[in-house]
């Protein structure tokens, strides 16, 4: 008999990691880390062999942009808001295996061992590109640091890399009216910069067949996954003319650091190898190399996580890929009808009693109370109701 114990005989479970910047919304722990952390639980409960990983993404320019308006050195920056959220989130009860950080020595190291195996493979390929540059600030402006009018959706504010409102994943040149997302104006040059290529289309074969084989994959991921390789992929630029970020190990691209969502997601991975450096657990690479691994994430991570992560570590030549992924509304329900009957009644009863018996109130107040000391302001007291006593405070 199969049970629920030898179904998930190891699990890896990650959730998104949230950009360091800023303090996040409710919307931002219900989409992924709420889930996560049930579903971790769960396992807990049958005594299955899990880690769920979590942690700060705190490369890019959004970090870049958020530190530069604060008056911080983007590491200064990067340290006080890992603090902040570290504090949230332990407040709230989330039951992290490890929350790391995605500027740690570990992420730097497996980066950039995984783009060198890339490398080797033959799956990088060097371009030169046209990147803009801000005349008034005097800057190259990747992603973030450009914005303007979708392509796609017709959206006035997206940046240079992705469309926020239709999730398209965009090159800055493709913007209509860009701007500098610094200084705000159009005085912007595009200038001709040799960078590093992940080589998508020579990955179009392994990635539909692994694609097609995830069978558990909420449909919305799927369809959205298999429409862009319908579509074709292009090579995706990996490198950035930005100083905060893991550095290329290359001869004549040292200048460069890689794209943040090159060293993001392998953030999960490394988050790993953190949690064993520090004791908590035993052993890391059989969490990626012989596990079932679990993704929670919003809508707009779908491109990264079912097609560009899983490229790199195809790549990379590397069998460690997600088996499951959960997305937009169908984020808050945890599929479980790979499990053989009756272990999916039990399962699924388990985790309906599980959900029941947490203490969503006490953790709204719990986030209340983090959200107020990460700001540094008291919320107003609601005025007292005639008729109530006013001793809750
Ligand atoms: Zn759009
Ligand atoms: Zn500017």
């Amino acid at each position: 008999m199969v049970t629920v114990e030898k179904f998930f005989h190891r699990v890896t479970i990650t959730s998104a990691i949230p950009y360091v910047n800023g303090v996040k919304h409710l919307g931002n722990i219900v989409g992924s880390i709420l889930p996560a952390d049930i579903f971790h639980r769960f396992l807990d409960i049958f005594g299955v062999d899990n880690i769920f990983i979590c942690g700060t993404d705190e490369h890019g320019t959004a970090v870049e942009l958020a530190a530069l308006e604060e008056g911080l050195t983007p590491e200064r920056y990067a340290e006080k808001y890992y603090g902040i959220q570290k504090e949230i989130y332990k407040k709230w009860g989330f039951d992290f295996t490890f929350f790391g950080r995605s500027s740690s020595q570990n992420n730097h190291q497996i980066t950039q061992e995984l783009f060198l195996s890339s490398l080797e493979n033959g799956y990088i390929k060097e371009d030169t590109i046209i990147v803009p540059f801000c005349k008034h600030d005097k800057r190259f402006l990747p992603d973030r640091y450009i914005i303007g009018t979708c392509p796609v959706c017709g959206y006035d504010s997206a940046r240079g890399d992705q469309c926020e409102k239709c999730s398209t994943i965009l090159d800055p040149e493709q913007l209509q009216n860009p701007r500098c997302n610094v200084c705000k104006r159009q005085e912007i040059e595009f200038r001709k910069e040799k960078h590093l290529f992940l080589n998508l289309p020579l990955l179009e074969g392994k990635l539909k067949k692994w694609i097609d084989k995830q069978d558990q994959w909420p449909d919305n991921t799927r369809n959205l996954a298999l429409g862009w390789l319908k579509t074709g992929l292009k090579p995706r630029c990996i490198t950035r003319n930005l100083k905060w970020g893991v550095k290329v190990p290359l001869k004549g691209y040292e200048h460069l650091i890689f794209y943040v969502w090159m060293d993001a997601p392998i953030a999960y991975i490394s988050m790993t190898k953190d949690a064993y450096d520090n004791g908590i657990i035993k052993d890391w690479k059989s969490y990626w190399k012989d596990s079932r691994i679990y993704q929670f994430m919003g809508k707009d991570n779908i491109p990264f996580h079912s097609i560009v992560f899983p490229a790199i570590l195809l790549s990379a030549l590397l069998e460690i890929l997600p088996v499951f992924d959960t997305s937009g509304k169908q984020g808050q329900q945890l599929r479980l009808e790979r499990l053989p009957e009756p272990h999916k009644q039990r399962a699924d009863r388990e985790l309906r009693q599980f959900v029941l018996s947490c203490d969503v109130f006490h953790r709204k107040e719990l986030w209340r109370q983090g959200s107020r000391t990460a700001t540094g302001r008291a919320r107003k007291k609601p005025p007292v109701e005639p008729g109530k006593d006013n001793k809750q405070g």
